[in-house]
């Protein structure tokens, strides 16, 4: 009796084994999977020069926006690259690295765990001389069981429902106590770092939860789930104060954000801005940096060259300094217009960020999302209330 059953044991474990060597060219998906996460932040990914950080201006980058669209492995289901749409981001925020933690070689250990004890339970069942009962037949093969895919499955094209949404997205400057003889804007755009801290506690208190961008676009475009109060956490300009000050903040909370920088002042490697690896050790702790374009420089009015050159430029330096590729653009100083929006569309970006004040959106005007600004002034009872702002 213990004979066979042992032996079935063993016949299905080199069972599992031989499934498993016929699954290996389906495991490849994890080796093609972080390919493509690598491949994906940088199309010229062997570190081909990037357009140098110095202005010389060349009137356009020479890759077209959909030039980016070809490095996108074929056979890889997700479309990180280049959708002009997301796949819903996880909790940290970057669609990339995210889609990469989990692996498909779980389900098959997991398979083999449960499907040894069921055997040894459906034969210790007496049959004599029925050493193998249909049941086994019917036990999980598995080969056929479709590949988990790391992202949820769902459509990268908006799913054609129009949404809106309200989620309070706050815009933050400088996390830090105004030099002496600072001017008014300078005092109005700065939040004294103990100040910032009793905002964050306010939310938290509050039962507000931190979500990124990515989650936003993905409620909106495509319905999936946010948390009960959602906030929406931003910084312009990237000064490095965001770095000393309200990084450490936000990290020992649990909380996230976004930043979005200027991506030639950081090149240029101007003190009072974040450094590449102060950005990239933000991004690692789940923080998001985006674009405010190139050199602050108002995109309102400008000619499509122009706009491209903001456009992927930006994009193109932070891909290459953080190995994602950004997807929101902040308008330097709020300014735009329809070009703006087209150009940066037409870039793959996937939304854009306003400095109007509201916090309701539209599935259909991503590029012109609204903001709560955060002055220098503001309390934690005021910030509470610009949240429960039904605007
Ligand atoms: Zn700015």
């Amino acid at each position: 009796m213990l004979v066979p059953v042992l032996f079935l044991a063993i016949a299905l474990l080199m069972a599992g084994c031989g499934s498993r060597a016929a699954a290996m060219p389906r495991s490849t998906a994890t080796p093609a999977r972080s390919a493509q996460v690598q491949a994906t932040p940088s199309p010229t990914s062997t570190r081909t020069p990037r357009p140098s950080a110095t202005p010389t201006r060349t009137p356009r980058p020479t890759q077209t926006p959909t030039a980016t669209a070809a490095t996108a492995p074929a056979d890889t289901p997700t479309h990180v690259a280049d959708s002009p749409l997301p796949t819903p981001s996880l909790a940290a925020g970057s669609p990339l690295t995210a889609t990469a933690s989990t692996t498909a070689t779980l389900p098959l250990t997991a398979l083999l765990q449960l499907a040894v004890p069921q055997v040894a339970t459906a034969l210790a069942s007496p049959v004599p001389g029925h050493p193998t009962p249909p049941t086994v037949v019917l036990l999980p093969t598995p080969t056929p069981t479709p590949l988990p895919s790391p992202t949820p499955p769902m459509e990268p094209t908006p799913d054609g429902v129009v949404r809106t949404v309200r989620v309070p997205i706050l815009m933050y400057h400088y996390i830090s106590v105004p030099p002496p003889g600072a001017d008014i804007y300078r005092q109005d755009l700065s939040v004294k770092p103990e100040d910032f801290a009793a905002h964050l506690d306010a939310i938290q208190e509050a039962g507000y939860t931190t979500i990124s961008l990515y989650d936003l676009i993905a409620h909106l475009t495509q319905g999936a789930p946010l948390p009960e109060k959602p906030v929406i956490l931003t910084f312009d300009d990237g000064y490095r104060d965001n770095y000393e000050n309200a990084f450490p903040r936000l990290r020992e909370r649990g909380m996230i954000a976004t930043f979005f920088v200027v991506t030639d002042f950081i090149d240029e490697q101007r003190p009072e801005y974040l450094t590449w690896d102060m950005a990239r050790e933000m991004y690692a702790a789940g923080m998001s940096i985006e674009s405010h374009g190139r050199n602050h420089i108002s995109l309102k009015g400008k000619d499509d060259d122009y706009l491209v050159w903001q456009a992927l430029g930006s994009l193109e330096t932070i891909e290459y300094e953080l190995g994602v590729r950004p997807r929101f653009v902040s308008y330097p100083a709020g300014d735009y217009d329809q070009r703006t929006i087209d150009i940066f569309r037409s870039a793959n970006y996937w939304a854009g960020l306003t400095t109007i004040q509201g916090a309701t959106h539209r599935s259909d005007n991503l590029f012109e999302l609204r903001r709560v600004r955060v002055r220098g002034t503001t309390t934690p009872q005021e910030l509470l209330r610009l949240l429960a702002l039904d605007w």
